[in-house]
C-alpha cells in the first residue's frame, strides 16, 4: 500500500487545476511536484468566469486577496436575443445573490487567476515546479508510482494526479476512451481596451447575446480596463459531415448574418486568425486506478456554456487534498473516496452544459418558447444554477 506520510504527490499538468491542486495539498501539509509539458507555466490571454462556488474555494486557498484588485464583480448576468437585441432575462448578482451563495460572481483574466495560484505555489516549500516535462507513462508499484517523462526523467511519488487537461495522457492510460468528442462548435475570442467598445451600457454586467447556432459573450477584465469578447458558432459544415476546416471566419460571418447590426459590429472585437474547436467527452466514472487519479478537464471536460470547467477543477483540488491528508496508508481508498464525492456533481456540468448549449442556440418554435419562458423569470430567480453556485463546503 502507498502512504502519503512525508512523501510527495506527483501532479501532472500545471494549468489552473494542477497549480490549485499543489496549493491545496500544501495547505494540508502535503508535498507535491508539479510537472508541466510546456516550456513555461502560463495561460492564454482571455477571460474566465468564477461562480461563487469557485470564489469560496479560491478564498480558502488564500489567493482572492491577490486576485480581487484585478477581478470585476459582476452586477448582472444578462441574456439578450441576438436577432432583436431584446433583453430576455437577467440574474442579479447583488446582495441577495451574495447572501444566497455566500460569495460574489467574479470575472478575471486567466493569466491573473493562474498567476495568483502560481505565485502562491512559489511561496510554499512543500511545492516544486518543473516545466518541459511531458508525461509519457507511469508504473504503479502499489507502494508508489513512478512517472516517466519525454526527456527521460523519472519521478516517484505516493500518488499521481493527472491534471493534464482535455487530451490527457494520464486519462489515456487510466481510462483509454480515445480522443475527446468534437462538438462542432467554434469559438473566437478577443480582449479589447474598454474605451474602444462602442456600447458601454453593460458596464459591470456579464452579457450573452444568444441566437440560432450562435452566441456572443462580453464582460470586462483587469479592474475593468479591458473588455473580453467571445463569439461562438455551431458549424453547419461540421453538421453536414465536413469534419475538416469547419468553423472558419466565413462561417462566423455567415452564421451571425441574421443578428442585429449591433451584434454583427461586435464581431470586430474578436480575432479572426485563431479559433478554438470545442470538445468535451461523454462522462464516465473510473478516474482512479490504483494510486493514480484524474482531475479537472482530464476527468470531466465540458463545453464552456456554464462557465464552470475551471471552477470544477478547483473544487476537485480542494476535495482531493482533504482526502489525501487523511489517506494514511491507503492512498487508493482516498482517491476512490475523492472520485465518489466528486463524480455526480462534476459530470452534471458537462451534461447540463450540452443542454444549455441547445437552449441558447435554438431557432424557430424552440426559440419562441425559450424567449417566452425566460421572460417569466425575475432577476432573483436562480433555481437553474442553485445546485451549482451553492457549491461545496471545504472539507474539515
Ligand atoms: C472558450 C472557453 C471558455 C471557458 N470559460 C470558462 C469560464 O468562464 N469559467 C470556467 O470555470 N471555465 C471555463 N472554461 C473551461 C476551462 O478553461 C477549463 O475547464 C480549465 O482550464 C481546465 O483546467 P485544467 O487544469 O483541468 O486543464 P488545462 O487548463 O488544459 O491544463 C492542463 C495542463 O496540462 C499540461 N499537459 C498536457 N499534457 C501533458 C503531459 N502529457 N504532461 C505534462 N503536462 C501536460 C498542459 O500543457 C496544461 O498546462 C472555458 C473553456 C473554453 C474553451
Amino acid at each position: 500500500m502507498s502512504n502519503t506520510s512525508g512523501r510527495e504527490i506527483i501532479v501532472v499538468g500545471g494549468g489552473i487545476g494542477g497549480v490549485a491542486m499543489a496549493l491545496a495539498l500544501a495547505k494540508r501539509g502535503l508535498r507535491s511536484r508539479v510537472l508541466e509539458k510546456a516550456p513555461e507555466f502560463g495561460e492564454i490571454g482571455y477571460g474566465i468566469q468564477q461562480g461563487p462556488n469557485a470564489y469560496r474555494m479560491l478564498d480558502w486557498l488564500g489567493v482572492m486577496k491577490a486576485l480581487e484588485p484585478q477581478a470585476v464583480f459582476t452586477k448582472n448576468m444578462i441574456l439578450i436575443d441576438a436577432l432583436t437585441d431584446k433583453e430576455l432575462t437577467r440574474i442579479s448578482c447583488g446582495p441577495a445573490f451574495h447572501q444566497r451563495f455566500g460569495a460574489p460572481y467574479t470575472v478575471v483574466h486567466r493569466r491573473d487567476l493562474h498567476g495568483a495560484l502560481l505565485d502562491a505555489c512559489r511561496q510554499r516549500d512543500e511545492i516544486s515546479l518543473h516545466t518541459s516535462k511531458e508525461l509519457v507513462d507511469f508504473t504503479d508499484r502499489g507502494t508508489s508510482v513512478i512517472a516517466r517523462f519525454a526527456d527521460g526523467s523519472e519521478y516517484e511519488g505516493a500518488a499521481l494526479i493527472g491534471a493534464d487537461g482535455l487530451r490527457s495522457r494520464a486519462r489515456e492510460i487510466v481510462i483509454g476512451d480515445g480522443p475527446p468528442r468534437p462538438a462542432g462548435h467554434v469559438t473566437y475570442r478577443g480582449v479589447v481596451p474598454f474605451d474602444q467598445i462602442k456600447d458601454q451600457s453593460h458596464f459591470d454586467d456579464m452579457v450573452i447575446w444568444i441566437g440560432p447556432n450562435l452566441h456572443f459573450v462580453q464582460y470586462r477584465l483587469r479592474g475593468g480596463t479591458v473588455m473580453n469578447n467571445v463569439a461562438t458558432v455551431v458549424s453547419g459544415k461540421f453538421a453536414r459531415g465536413e469534419r475538416e476546416n469547419y468553423g472558419g471566419p466565413d462561417e462566423l460571418t455567415e452564421v451571425f448574418s441574421r443578428t442585429t447590426p449591433h451584434v454583427q459590429e461586435m464581431l470586430s472585437y474578436v480575432g479572426k486568425d485563431k479559433n478554438w474547436m470545442l470538445h468535451d467527452r461523454d462522462p464516465l466514472p473510473g478516474w482512479t486506478r490504483g494510486n493514480v487519479t484524474l482531475l479537472g478537464d482530464a476527468a470531466h471536460p465540458t463545453l464552456q456554456y456554464l462557465a464552470q470547467g475551471a471552477c470544477m477543477a478547483i473544487e476537485d483540488a480542494v476535495v482531493l487534498a482533504a482526502k489525501l491528508e487523511k489517506a494514511g496508508k491507503d492512498v487508493n481508498a482516498a482517491l476512490l473516496a475523492y472520485e465518489k464525492e466528486r463524480y455526480l456533481r462534476a459530470i452534471r456540468v458537462p451534461i447540463t452544459a450540452r443542454i444549455f448549449g441547445e437552449i441558447i442556440h435554438c431557432d424557430g418554435g424552440a426559440r419562441d418558447l425559450r424567449n417566452h419562458l425566460m421572460a417569466q423569470r425575475t432577476p432573483d430567480t436562480t433555481w437553474e444554477v442553485d445546485w451549482l453556485y451553492k457549491g461545496i463546503e471545504v472539507p474539515a
